[in-house]
Formats: structure tokens, sequence, C-alpha cells
């Protein structure tokens, strides 16, 4: 049955749900629902006029993306591009919450983590050095109750990974449970402290209660969270390293951000002890060479860790995911009887809209 196969593909996207409930329909529902909508057809014609042109519209716009995408170096669609798609869809069904939410997510997904790293020379005094230390081990160990657990936790992280994978060469940082920039940045490495000293990890608290855009979706596992909360840190251990020990060239951080070669290097060393798969030379594709077909070294080591290292807390938000999820949609459309999708798109946005208000 040709229209399983469109909806298989549906599956396994972070709108599984949707795509769960238009398989469901397809399979048993559809066919009530098609009877009934025979004894329906003077009104089904008239308003599938308006349907079917709003229907070509969306093909069309979903066309014309593709065709954009395949001239672009970089295939990815932006929030720009899937803008027209959402607004006709948004128009016919009048529920652009949904697809409004989507957009805000990809766009916030767009912004990439980039941290200040250009501005320094990874220079430290040995007063610095030693206020530094200081901090660390009152963290550790006289830290306010209300901060214990997770700063204690993860001063104990920076110490345990400081020697099994950077040979204990990196001198403990200012770490700040405190948010760093935009909300789609975990974690930042600052070689300037927020009391004019040096080396600063900021690690987002929120992570922790899993309310960022890739936790919504998972199921707030405490452990999940503290698990990818341990890898933040790991992350932002290497830009410390690429300051403080290695000497990483400041070209890497003004052109990739910090997410050069000298990141990827130690991120896949590390990784490999892990077991994980590799990532690409550079944040940038283009400039990747062979390796330019593996993930986004930016996100390491979340972007190759198994989903189900997290327990369930971490959904990313992909925005490939969801053009793909337009494109197949509008296919959909196109294909099947458009009333009948639009009845079951009405339900499974109603459900989710009250599913989100029961969460809020
Ligand atoms: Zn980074």
């Amino acid at each position: 049955m040709k229209s399983l196969e469109d909806v298989s593909q549906l599956e396994g996207t972070a709108q599984n749900e949707m795509a769960r409930a238009f398989r469901a329909m397809l399979e048993g529902e559809g066919q009530r629902e098609e009877a009934r909508l025979e004894a329906e057809q003077k009104d089904k014609l008239e308003r599938s006029r308006a349907a079917v042109a709003a229907d070509e519209t969306i093909a069309e716009q979903v066309k014309k993306l593709a065709k954009s995408l395949k001239r672009r170096k970089d295939k990815t669609p932006r929030v720009d591009d899937l803008e027209p798609i959402a607004r006709s869809l948004s128009k016919h069904y009048k529920q652009g919450r949904s697809w409004r939410k989507w957009l805000d997510a990809a766009e916030a997904m767009a912004h990439e983590h980039t941290s200040h790293l250009g501005e320094t020379n990874g220079v430290y005094t040995p007063t610095d050095a030693e206020l530094r230390k200081a901090i660390f081990r009152y963290s550790l160990e006289q830290a306010s109750p209300a901060m214990k657990g997770h700063i204690q936790h993860l001063c104990s992280c920076w110490e345990r990974y400081n020697a099994e994978f950077f040979d204990s060469r990196l001198a403990p940082p200012v770490l700040a449970l405190e948010e760093p920039g935009p909300s789609t940045c975990y974690g930042e490495f600052s070689p300037v402290s927020c009391f004019g000293g040096s080396g600063q990890i900021m690690i987002r608290p929120s992570l922790l209660v899993g309310t960022l855009q890739d936790f919504r979706q998972g199921n707030k596992n405490k452990e999940g969270l503290r698990r990818f909360t341990e890898y933040v840190l790991l992350h932002e251990m290497i830009h410390q390293w690429q300051v403080e020990v290695a000497g990483t060239p400041p070209g890497e951080f003004h052109n990739y951000g910090g997410h050069g070669s000298t990141f990827s290097h130690k991120a896949n060393e590390i990784g490999e002890k892990f077991g994980l798969p590799p990532v690409r030379l550079r944040n940038k594709k283009s400039h990747s060479g062979k390796t330019k077909h593996l993930p986004n070294p930016s996100h390491w080591p979340h972007c190759v860790c198994q989903p189900e290292y997290f327990l369930g807390a971490y959904v990313p938000f992909s925005p490939d995911e969801d053009a793909k999820l337009l494109e197949d949609l509008a296919r959909i459309l196109r294909r099947h009887d458009i009333g009948k999708v639009e009845r079951v798109a009405r339900e499974i946005w109603q459900r989710m809209q009250e599913a989100e208000e029961r969460t809020s």
C-alpha cells in the first residue's frame, strides 16, 4: 500500500506522534472515514476546490525548496526556507501555533554555540591560578547546600576527566553553574572569568531540569539529564585545553568558533575511548575535506552518542527532520483526500496543544 510507505518515512522523526496518528488514520479509521465522506460528497467537493489550491501551493513551495537546497553547499534548510511552507499550511489549517513553534525551534538551532575564545592568549598568572584553585576547592568542599549537589558533582567530573583525557595538564577553572548567552548554548569556556581572572567554564543550570528545546519532548529522567550535563562539561574542557594547553591558533576560534581541527582531533581521541564514532575535521562542511560527511564537531559528544545513553531525556530537535516532515506532509496532502488529512491534522494539533498546556 503506497500511502503506508509514505507514512513509514514520517515515523522516527521528532514528530513521531503525528506520524503514528497518520498511520492509524490510514490503517483503520481511514476506511470508516472514507465511507462517511462519500455521504458528504457535496460538501467535500466544495471544500476540496480550496484545498487543492492550497495543496498545489504547498507542493510548489516544497519543490522550490528542494531545488534551491540542491544548489546550496550546505543542504540544511534555514528558517527562511521553511517559513512560506509553514505559512501556507497554517493559513489553510488555521492552526498556526504548532508550525510557528517548530520554526522558532529551528531558528534557535541555527544559532550555533560560539564563545569568545578568540580574545585570549591563554596565559594565566600564578596568582590567578591559585585563585582558581581556591575557588574550585571551595566548591568541592564548602559549597552552599543550595548548590552543593550539582557543583560538587561537576567539579569531581572535571577532576576525573582531567586525569583520564588530559594527562592532568589542565588547571582548575572557575567552574560556574550559570546561564551563558543564548539558550541554545549549553556551556561555555571563556578565557576571561567573570571577576577579571582567566579560565571560566559556565554550565547552564537549566540543563538539569530539562526545560530547554532539546529536552522538552524528553522524559526528564534525572540521571539522563545529569549525563548530558557531564558531557557538556567535557566539551568545554576541550576548549579549555585548546586555550591553556594546546596553544590552538587564534584562526581556529575566529573561523570555526573553536570547532576546528585541534578540537576535532582531541574530541575524536576521547570519543574513541568511549567507543563513539568520529566527528568531522571542522564545523564548516566545505572545510572538512574527506571528513565532511561526518557530524559537526560543534555538537560533540552529544551528536555521536546513542540517544539511549541519555535515558530518554534528550530528544534533539532537528530542522532537517521538520523540513522532511513538511515535505512528506505535502506529498500526503497531494495524494490523499485533503478533508480526511485535515481532520486528523486538526485533531493531532489540538492534542499537542492540550499536552503543551498541561505541562506549562
Ligand atoms: Zn564548543
